[in-house]
């Protein structure tokens, strides 16, 4: 195993972070990260070659990523060692440097590792109280300066508190409202904001985190624009319904969260309000046009939606309403249609409506002397709706 190797290396293993929080939170977790005292790269490469698998190394900070044949991968970082200089008269001491790996983190509970090499292993490397903090529910940061260093954990605090249901400890919470009002957000770059704002999108009750992050005052620390109303969280909380449901159906593609409740999140506001607030998120401009031009069909096709009757309007006028948004248009009409019938049918739309493909082709109808031209699409299309509308097979 990797402590085996460690240890003929003459290093150090340990399994750190998320990893071994979820272990004793009880929680599955099947991303290994691994902290080398010694030289990372080097244990990545000799761990890599005893089970076949491949190594992306990063030099500049001393880390690699190793690749196995199944696609899984172990991240490994390198621990380096520090000399502390003492006062006079008293000798420069070595640290641990496990220990100023794991002080360098977050939160308390994500300063955990476990040794995994041979003689220590299974043995717990607790310096900070993590096992503490874990039992008692808390998120705690390591020193008074973390927010100061890193504003972004603000962010992981609360998407931590809300995952796992614990509370952001008092001291550390006093320390958030400093840094608040420090104006810490200014000086942070957009991007680096809205990856934490994906990450929050991606978890499974991103409005509870925007909620909380609106109680902070966190949101409009970050854009005066970026606000919750009561009707944005009622249609974020929908979101999360449609969501769920979407993913069960295991169809492709997958969802972007953040397209989704950005959705949500810009709803009733002018074109130029929305996209001032991507600009600050240092959402690139494709995007940034994407999510405009999203906006805009889903309005258009909301209106048509309104005015589709059962049993007078055809489903595949919801067919047409539909085709040309991306998913989270799509899902985002879903959330927002209050009749069952219409839900129904853009649930059909996700299932099967979208994948039909047509057993008539543009060459049957030439076949039939019919000549090329705008009449050719026309008429599939004509014959997919009557397809979608039961009148005729379709596939
Ligand atoms: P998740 O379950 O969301 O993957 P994680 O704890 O594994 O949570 P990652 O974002 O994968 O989180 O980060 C891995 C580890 O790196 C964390 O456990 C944390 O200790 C550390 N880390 C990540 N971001 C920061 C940061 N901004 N400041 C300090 N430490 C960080």
């Amino acid at each position: 195993g990797a402590g085996e190797l460690a240890q003929s290396l003459g290093y150090g293993v340990y399994a750190v972070g998320g990893f071994v929080r979820d272990l004793l939170l009880a929680r599955p977790n099947m991303d290994l990260d691994l902290v080398v005292e010694g030289d990372g790269i080097a244990f990545a490469r000799a761990f890599a070659e005893q089970h076949n698998a491949r190594v992306k190394a990063h030099h500049k900070f001393k880390t690699a990523v190793v690749i196995f044949p199944d696609n899984t991968r172990i991240d490994v970082a390198t621990a380096r060692l520090e000399y502390y200089e003492r006062p006079a008269a008293l000798p420069t001491v070595q640290l641990s440097s496990i220990k100023m790996d794991l002080y360098r983190r977050d939160f308390t509970v994500n300063a955990l590792a476990v040794n995994l090499t041979p003689g220590s292993f299974g043995t717990l490397v607790d310096f900070f109280g993590a096992q503490r903090d874990i039992k008692g529910r808390n998120i705690r940061v390591l020193h008074s300066l973390s927010f100061v260093e890193d504003p972004t954990r603000i962010l992981r605090a609360v998407r931590f508190e809300r995952r796992f249901e614990f509370q952001i400890g008092g001291q550390t919470l006093r320390l958030i409202k400093n840094a608040l009002q420090l104006n810490l957000f200014n000086r942070l770059s957009g991007a680096r904001i809205f990856h934490e704002l994906q990450l929050i999108m991606e978890e499974e009750h991103p409005t509870d985190c925007l909620k909380r992050l609106q109680e902070l005052k966190v949101l409009q620390a970050i854009h005066p624009l970026f606000q919750l109303t009561a009707k944005r969280i009622d249609i974020l909380e929908e979101l999360e319904k449609v969501r769920t449901l979407y993913t069960l159906l295991y169809v492709e593609p997958p969802v972007t969260g953040w397209k989704l409740f950005f959705q949500g999140l810009t709803m009733n506001m002018e074109r130029n309000e929305a996209a001032q607030l991507l600009r600050r998120l240092g959402v690139a401009p494709r995007e940034e046009r994407e999510h405009l031009s999203t906006r805009e069909m889903v309005g258009k096709a909301l209106g048509k939606l309104m005015q589709w009757r059962e049993g007078v309007s055809r489903p595949s006028d919801i067919y047409f309403a539909l085709e040309r948004l991306p998913l989270e248009g799509v899902l985002f009409l879903m959330a927002k249609s209050r009749k069952d019938a219409v839900r129904k049918h853009i649930s059909q739309y996700l299932t099967t409506w979208r994948f039909h493909t047509l057993e008539v082709s543009g060459t049957d109808l030439k076949q039939l002397g019919l000549s090329p031209g705008p009449d050719y699409t026309r008429i599939l299309r004509r014959i997919l709706a009557a397809a979608i509308d039961g009148e005729a097979p379709g596939r």
